[in-house]
């Protein structure tokens, strides 16, 4: 079996918050349970979601938590001719079309693309994944067996979009491939964007890793916490507070390591982790 390499790949759209922390610890943690290798991969594929400086901040961020990637930092900006070569396998292959269809032309649907509308309203064309495979199953090493049509609930995924921006779906699963990524640990809130990953993954004749969703920080009205408003930044000052709150959240029931630094901390927290003690429920941090 491959050597275990995992990564924590943020998007740049403000600081590193709390929800982001957990992702980050519990994947540096598999990783280093696993005597694997933790990459950092930014996400900067979508401008106009990104903030100036978010990316260097969120660096930092990691840095004062001890959390360093073995290896450079791989950012998405870089990757797009990585993208374009995809897009053409997928083109031979026949598996992405031109799409004009636009938001409004899919709100019928709930967004849901299954077929283009007869009059799609759109100027630009997207390019779209329509996968052959139709039934993507995998295992989720905390939720178990995960299976989808696809893409009949997931709709034909959108690979360039119509503004020309390649699109979070392509660039993870050729990005994942080409860092050699065996383990994706993240958060549950991408549970659902796997079997699409999966399918554009088999498409392009790339390995499969494996997957293990981490729950979700929600805020007190059930949403993610990075969309709401409530989404406080990680204070670099208290490393230690915010490591010992993630591990809280991920393991409520297991003992809160201790240590007088952060690479302390960390050393104690490898020793006490058990993937089998992770909790699986999605909720606010004070529960
Ligand atoms: N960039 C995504 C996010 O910040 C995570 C992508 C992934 O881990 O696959 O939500």
């Amino acid at each position: 079996m491959a050597a275990y390499r995992g990564r924590f790949a943020p998007s740049p759209t403000g600081p590193l918050h709390f929800g982001s922390l957990v992702a980050a610890l519990g994947s540096w943690l598999d990783a280093r349970y696993h005597q694997g290798t933790w990459l950092v991969r930014i996400e900067d594929i979508d401008p106009p979601r990104e903030r100036a400086g978010a990316a260097d901040a969120q660096l930092r961020t990691l840095a004062a938590l001890g959390l360093h990637a073995d290896e450079p930092v791989l950012r998405q900006s870089t990757r797009g001719a990585a993208y374009e070569v995809a897009l053409n396998a997928l083109r031979a292959s026949e598996q992405v079309f031109a799409c004009r269809c636009s938001r409004s032309d899919l709100a019928p649907n709930s967004g849901l693309h299954l077929a283009c509308v007869t009059r799609p309203s759109g100027t630009q064309a997207a390019l779209r994944f329509r996968p052959l495979a139709s039934v993507v199953s995998f295992a989720d090493r905390l939720h178990g067996k995960q299976t989808q049509a696809v893409p009949d609930t997931i709709g034909d995924v959108v690979l360039r979009r119509a503004d020309g921006l390649h699109a979070y779906q392509l660039a993870v699963v050729v990005d994942d491939a080409a860092q050699g990524i065996t383990d994706v640990v993240r958060g549950a809130d991408l549970l659902a964007s796997t079997t699409p990953q999966i399918a554009l993954q088999q498409a392009l004749h790339l390995p499969t890793p494996r997957y293990l969703h981490l729950p979700v920080v929600l805020d007190n009205q059930g949403r993610k916490l990075s969309k709401s408003l409530t989404a406080c930044p990680i204070d670099d000052q208290q490393p230690l507070t915010a490591l010992r709150a993630a591990w809280r959240f991920l393991f409520p029931d297991v003992s809160t390591p201790v240590g007088n630094t952060p690479t302390e901390w960390l050393r104690q927290a490898v020793d006490a982790y058990c993937p089998g003690a992770l909790d699986r429920r999605n909720r606010p941090v004070s529960s």
